[in-house]
């Protein structure tokens, strides 16, 4: 890991909730630089060093922190070097239409464990919604076992929809079956530990500011494609949430209103047209006696070379392209982080979706456009950061 110099995300603060502060300025940068000595720690945070050592004693204390190895320097003197205590891990439960992902992760963002859960119909009533969250209970138990003495902080779920964060519910969530329950009080009840819920895409946001390269980014938009397209939003810092924490539901954007119906009751949204629905969509207009069941089949097809389902995947992207052209346009975002299935065609999408921007650009700054780092598990990832901010992060961290 680099120790390249950067300046504080936050100011040092000199009030009654410094330490707090001061903390989690400690926590975030040890995780971005770890394994990483005391000294080295006061000079990329401007805290004083001996602010430094009483906060990371208390961290060491806690169990939060791990004092190191020892490192090697000229002249004789030989630093300790901290790291996060990666004992700590979290349940990341990631609700998908069709089932339920499942993974313990540690507090460096490693994935100790994995299991899927299928929820028995598509659409599935609420009688088969309780019954999948009894087999996500079920499956659970050998997961924690199998994570032996380590300490379970708590479960985040990530979920396309929107969750109200004051009352937990779901509150918009056309493609998924997963709305018709309290879902957080029930899987809260099962699980028998508290539970952290967001939606998936701004579950990404914070998997990336914990695990991914964009920590100190203030301006960024993950962008989730899957049988939808949902956004999350981070503008100067913050995670734009609106009213009800309804924002970022830029995939119900009307982009052609003649376009298709909608599982939101409007016609021609933005993820109409863009989501895996639509890539599917396209490859039955192009091979009319088309039996392709899902959009997996047609990465596959892509994959093999395939010139129909290249085509119907980057008229797809042309259409990602486009909403995204109007988000860049509103909020001037550094970076765009694509999650979803078809980060598995990068090396063809990429491309296509950065001269696409570039084309409707008005300024000479286009963002990069980046796939999650993680692929598939990025969900999951998002699911345990949600766990792990609540946790370490305070009222003072990144909102
Ligand atoms: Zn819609």
């Amino acid at each position: 890991m680099t120790t390249k110099p950067t300046e504080p995300r936050r100011g040092v603060a000199s009030s009654e909730t410094a330490r707090e502060i001061n903390r989690d300025i400690l926590l975030h940068t040890i995780h971005l630089h770890q394994p990483v000595s005391r000294a080295d720690l006061a000079r990329l945070t401007g805290l004083q060093p001996s602010t430094v050592s009483v906060i990371i004693g208390q961290l060491i204390e806690e169990g939060w922190v791990l004092p190191g190895t020892l490192g090697h320097l000229p002249r004789g003197r030989r630093p300790t070097f901290v790291t996060l205590n990666d004992r700590h891990v979290t349940l990341a439960v990631d609700l998908r239409p069709e089932n339920a992902n499942l993974a313990v992760v540690d507090i460096n963002g490693k994935i100790l464990g994995r299991d899927s859960i299928p929820l028995s119909a598509q659409g599935g009533s609420k009688a088969e919604i309780r019954k999948a969250i009894q087999n996500i209970a079920r499956a659970v138990r050998p997961m924690r076992a199998a994570a032996g003495d380590r300490q379970f902080q708590g479960v985040g779920v990530s979920v396309s929809g929107r969750v109200d964060q004051k009352t937990h519910r779901l509150l918009f969530a056309p493609n998924v079956p997963w709305a018709q329950i309290d879902l957080h009080t029930e899987l809260e009840k099962v699980l028998e530990t508290p539970i952290e819920m967001e939606n998936a895409a701004n579950a990404c946001l914070f998997s990336e500011r914990w695990f991914g390269n964009f920590g100190q980014v203030s301006n960024m938009i993950v962008v989730s494609v899957s049988e939808g397209v949902g956004t999350g939003l981070l503008v100067d810092g913050h995670i734009v949430r609106g009213r009800d924490d309804m924002a970022g539901e830029f995939g119900h954007m009307p982009l052609e209103e003649s376009g298709p119906p909608c599982g939101c009751g409007n016609t021609g949204c933005w993820e109409t047209f863009a989501s895996n629905r639509a890539g599917l969509r396209y490859y039955r207009e192009l091979v009319q006696e088309s039996k392709l069941a899902s959009f997996q089949e047609l990465l596959d097809l892509a994959k093999g070379g395939d010139v129909r389902a290249l085509r119907s995947i980057d008229k797809m992207m042309s259409y990602l392209a486009r909403g995204l052209s109007m988000l860049v346009a509103g909020l001037a975002p550094e970076v765009i982080i694509v999650v979803g299935d078809c980060t598995a065609l990068w090396s063809r999408i990429c491309p296509l979706l950065e001269s696409r921007l570039i084309a409707k650009s008005f300024t000479s700054h286009t963002p990069r456009v980046v796939a999650a780092m993680d692929g598939d598990a990025a969900r999951l990832r998002g699911a345990a950061a949600l766990v792990l901010h609540k946790v370490l992060f305070g009222q003072a961290g990144f909102k």
